[in-house]
């Protein structure tokens, strides 16, 4: 005879009449002659239903509205649906349902509480009613064999225990034989969700139990296979609601479903499985709104895929903590305390103790959380009040996070890739289980950080895209280079490295930009344009630290001391910050171990490589040689680019004055010339460079000689070239008598280690000197080190300019997401 093949929809799917209509297709374009089809009530019935029974308790007048609002929905599908007497039946049934409820509902108001069989058996009716009309329209297309109607509770006969609802097998079975007394073809449209006792009152299987119906349909009528249909295109790697990245899992064991199902997997009911498993029934997860996908197959031996399957969460958890000396070594104490739980009817979600048997740490579902506190202190009277156990501990607004894989037996490192992500996310984990079967690895953290734990663990199992939100503050012309350069590689890292870096905010001193999602990167100035939305630091912060995305980091290509200010408290929130904005640097040195101790207090990352020599390798390479043990004696260098370009053009036939002028019109200078002339800019760079070798430098320390003329330091810009001509024969002085000498002038700075000195000047150099032969604004910095000694390093090369500067701060930031667990 041929095998029976179970279909099951869920609420989703017959939410309204093109649902239906959807579901026939599928059921029609299924050939083969045996099906049973378990139906949900309509999407949000049951939930309505419920609600209603609520009302009643509370003696709402809503009651009747309500009750005639859910029975106008379902006469409005029958409209859609159902023509002449079926519909007029249908209708009237319907009438008749709705006035029994009514009566139920009155007497609920007049008893002020509702049995839990009162409850049940009005729950129940929205799977009478969806079915009951599927079945008619089913019947009506005449495209299925044998259209028949099944009401659960001839059938399935259960018993409520601590565990939930358990099938009797044999009354079910017996009863399953005379209900379906045919042979043949035929297409059974059965009611999900309800059942019988023993007693014959109507129960439920428990909320979303129409799964469990179709695996217990499943069994009864040895199915060949089981298809639960719902919304999504199978089980996903993570709830898709909290981590839109999720990815199809293509196979389960039966197993890995159950661990994800039971750790808040909704998209099953984790009870579903057990009569499916018993019998080595293959069950489908599939979408009704693109049946060609394949779906998720659960079944014994699935092929092999990755380690780790899924990742998933339940919120709403309260921890509690039983701790005291007293317990350690004596037998029998989690006998009492889970003895006690249990006769309260308290279910233990999570179990974690640790060797010493100080304490126990369990975890509950947080409504039970009071009950459970007082169970234990009356348990353990004696012991609290002898002091053998110090503290009951409870702490609510927790989340379980599980990370589910058959995989991880066996298999080294998967737990620290679950501590990494977390702890790189800054992620605080409270309690920790793993069971002997290495398939799963649940934490305890704080409920506020889940969604952000979820996505920080999900990619960092390059089940999704690493993902960075970010910040930039300044789309000025560094800035504006620097999302430009990311705009043309972000598909490339995306491919090649799965990193999502997701500009979410740019901000001007103006105005910023926000989005939820991201500002796409190819009209990012539009986008930027066209929001109107006032500048706000803090706000513009708090959204890039988006609790829902794992890593945060600010890019700060301002010049401002403001912005630098409150780098203190984003580092110590935990975000990472990529600048090449030296105000924070050359700060006074107590602002600096703020910045230390917050990227401590907070593990944030804060690179700032462009603050020197733009893109050039300077800083980085510094920490090279200092953390490979190399002793650094000297650093000196062109610092300027501005400064380099006037001593490396200025040949003493024209004054030194229309040299300056003409850099300033090619764009060479700061608006106000005197910013690069005063050398304060060199003198801050070298004090990042001094700080950055160990030296306490101020800026005051640095031993500063400024080419602007103490006369012209507090004049306006205008009035400052202009009177700049005075001053050009002292400095044709200077530099014909360095070439009396055959040497050069050179604006450079020199950090000595020795003497813990910092000086910035004019300096005569030889002609052969490296510094003497540079090109037009090019920036040269040498190392002299132990090692690097006779012939020290040198690094040479555009200091100055935006794209160069964007790309040391791009560097930087791909740099921060290595460190984040992308794999670049
Ligand atoms: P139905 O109405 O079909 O019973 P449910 O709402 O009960 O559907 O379950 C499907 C929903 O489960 C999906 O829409 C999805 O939002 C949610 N869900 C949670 N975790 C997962 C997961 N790991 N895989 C797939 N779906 C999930
Ligand atoms: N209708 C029931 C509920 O909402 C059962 C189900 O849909 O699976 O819980
Ligand atoms: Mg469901």
């Amino acid at each position: 005879m041929d095998h029976w093949f179970v279909h099951k929809f869920g609420g989703s799917s017959v939410a309204d009449a093109a649902c239906m209509r959807r579901v026939a297709s599928i059921l029609e374009a299924d050939t083969r002659p045996r099906l049973a089809v378990v139906l949900s009530a309509c999407r949000g019935v049951t939930d309505a239903l419920l609600e209603l029974v609520q009302l009643a308790e509370q003696q709402s007048t809503e009651v009747g509205a309500g009750l005639e609002r859910l029975r106008l929905r379902h006469v409005g599908l029958a409209e859609e649906l159902l023509d002449g007497e079926p519909r007029q039946a249908y209708v009237e049934r319907l009438g008749r349902d709705c006035a029994d409820i009514a009566g139920i509902l009155h007497t609920v108001q007049l008893i002020r509480s509702a049995a839990v069989t009162v409850r049940d058996l009005v729950a129940g009716f929205g799977e009478i009613w969806s079915t009951r009309l599927f079945s008619a329209y089913l019947h009506a297309r005449g495209r299925r064999p044998r259209v028949e109607w099944i009401d659960a509770r001839d059938i399935v006969t259960v018993e409520w225990g601590p565990l939930g609802p358990g099938v009797l097998w044999e009354l079910s079975r017996t009863r399953t034989l005379s209900a379906l007394s045919f042979e043949g073809a035929a297409t059974l449209i059965i009611t999900g969700f309800i059942a019988r006792d023993a007693q014959g009152l109507q129960t439920t299987l428990g909320r979303n139990g129409s799964d469990f119906s179709a695996s217990i349909f499943g069994a009864l009528l040895e199915a060949a296979e089981i298809h639960i249909w719902t919304d999504v295109d199978g089980v996903l790697s993570a709830d898709p609601r909290l981590v839109p990245d999720s990815t199809v899992i293509d196979s389960l064991s039966y197993n890995e479903a159950m661990e994800l199902a039971y750790f808040g997997a909704k998209v099953l009911h984790p009870q579903t499985m057990a009569p499916a498993i018993a019998r080595g029934i293959p069950i489908w997860i599939r979408n009704t709104f693109a049946p060609d996908h394949t779906g998720t197959l659960i079944c014994e031996h699935p092929t092999s895929g990755p380690t780790v399957k899924g990742i998933t969460s339940i919120d709403r958890i309260a921890l509690l903590n039983l701790e005291g000396a007293g317990m350690i070594g004596v037998p029998g104490t989690a006998h009492r305390l889970f003895g006690a739980l249990r006769d309260h009817g308290i279910s233990v979600i999570l179990i974690s103790q640790g060797s010493s048997e100080h304490s126990i740490c369990f975890a509950i579902p947080e409504q039970q959380a009071g009950r459970a506190e007082q169970v234990l202190r009356v348990s353990f009277e004696s012991e609290l009040r002898q002091g053998q156990i110090q503290e009951v501990a409870v702490n609510r607004g927790c989340s379980i996070l599980a990370v589910v894989g058959d995989g991880m037996a066996g298999a080294h490192g998967v737990a620290a890739k679950v501590f990494g992500a977390l702890g790189a996310a800054g992620v605080n984990v409270r309690a920790i289980a793993q069971g002997a079967s290495e398939r799963n690895i649940s934490v305890v953290i704080d409920g506020r950080q889940a969604s952000r734990a979820l996505r920080a663990v999900h990619s960092g199992f390059y089940l999704s895209p690493h993902t960075i939100s970010i910040g930039l503050i300044g789309p000025g012309v560094v800035g504006g280079a620097l999302l430009d350069q990311m705009a043309s590689q972000a598909e490339r890292l995306m491919r090649d490295s799965h990193l999502d870096l997701r500009v979410r905010g740019v901000m001007s001193s103006r105005s910023m930009c926000l989005a939820d999602g991201e500002i796409p990167l190819s009209r990012w100035r539009e986008a930027v344009k066209e929001s109107s939305e006032p500048a706000d630091l803090t706000r513009f912060v708090e959204h890039v630290h988006a609790d829902h995305l794992p890593h945060a980091v600010i890019v700060d290509c301002t010049a401002s001391a403001e912005v630098a200010a409150g780098y203190p408290a984003w580092l110590a929130a935990g975000i990472h910050i990529v600048t090449p904005n030296k105000k924070a640097n050359s700060a006074e040195l107590a602002f600096l171990s703020r910045l230390a101790e917050a990227r401590r207090q907070g593990g944030a990352h804060y690179l700032y490589e462009a603050t020197v020599g733009a893109g050039l390798p300077v800083i980085q390479t510094l920490r090279d040689l200092r953390e490979t043990g190399d002793r650094i004696h000297r650093v000196e260098g062109i610092f300027s680019g501005t400064l380099a370009y006037l001593f490396n053009t200025w040949d003493g036939s024209v004054p030194f004055s229309s040299v300056v002028r003409a850099a300033k019109a090619q764009g060479y200078t700061e608006p106000d010339p005197r910013d690069d002339l005063s050398g304060m800019d060199v003198a801050r760079k070298l004090i990042i460079l001094g700080r950055e070798m160990g030296l306490r430098l101020e800026l005051a320390d640095v031993e500063l000689e400024s080419l602007v003329p103490d006369a012209l330091a507090g004049c306006g810009p205008d009035e400052f070239l202009a009177h700049l001509p005075e001053f050009d024969a002292p400095m044709l002085a200077r530099l014909e008598s360095a070439r009396a000498r055959s040497r050069v002038l050179r604006y450079v700075g020199t950090l000595d280690a020795a003497a813990g000195q910092a000086h910035v000047g004019l300096l005569e150099l030889e002609r052969s000197h490296p510094f003497a032969n540079i090109n037009l604004t090019d920036n040269v910095v040498r190392f002299v080190t132990s090692r690097y000694d006779q012939n020290p390093l040198i690094v040479q090369g555009p200091g100055a300019g935006p794209a160069v500067t964007a790309a040391g701060v791009f560097a930087d930031l791909l740099r921060v997401s290595a460190y984040l667990g992308a794999k670049l």
